[in-house]
């Protein structure tokens, strides 16, 4: 799989940064669903490592989540969380801990310019930078689901 681009409602940038700003000073996380690179479903999950440098995903919500993207027909495209310091690039603990080849890692920071959000695919400890394509919500059809 080769796929290089990502592509995600505006709205979900406004809720991820929601979210995660709403963590702060932890990392915050969460997962996205969706099919053939089109993200679909935004579920926040709760950092259980309660870090400002790390995170783990709650293992109930997490598994709920997946159960749920699957009775929606949507598989795990992306694994979001927050670096509240930077850098805006996965960590060594990122890299070292991925689990889901194929599935993006997004990562959000503070940039100079305001808080960004970048997409990387991790490949046997190697970071390819990819792109993301926000999209207007007229212009997809999306499904927001709360916790
Ligand atoms: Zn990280």
């Amino acid at each position: 799989m080769s796929v290089s681009s990502l592509h995600l409602p505006a709205t979900f940038r406004q809720q991820i940064l929601a979210h995660l700003q709403a963590c702060l000073p932890e990392e915050g996380c969460g997962l996205i669903g969706g099919c053939a690179g089109q993200g679909q479903q935004l579920l926040p999950i709760p950092n259980q490592l309660h870090s400002p440098t790390a995170f783990q995903m709650q293992a109930p919500e997490m598994i709920a989540a997946l159960l749920s993207f699957e009775q929606n027909g949507l598989e795990l495209l992306a694994i979001y969380h927050s670096h509240p310091t930077g850098p805006l690039w996965p960590s060594p603990r990122d890299v070292a801990a991925f689990a889901y080849p194929g599935v993006w890692t997004l990562i959000a920071a503070p940039t100079s310019t305001g808080w960004r959000i970048r997409a990387f695919q991790i490949r046997s400890t190697k970071i390819h930078p990819g792109k993301i394509l926000w999209q207007n919500e007229s212009t997809v059809r999306t499904r927001f689901v709360l916790l």
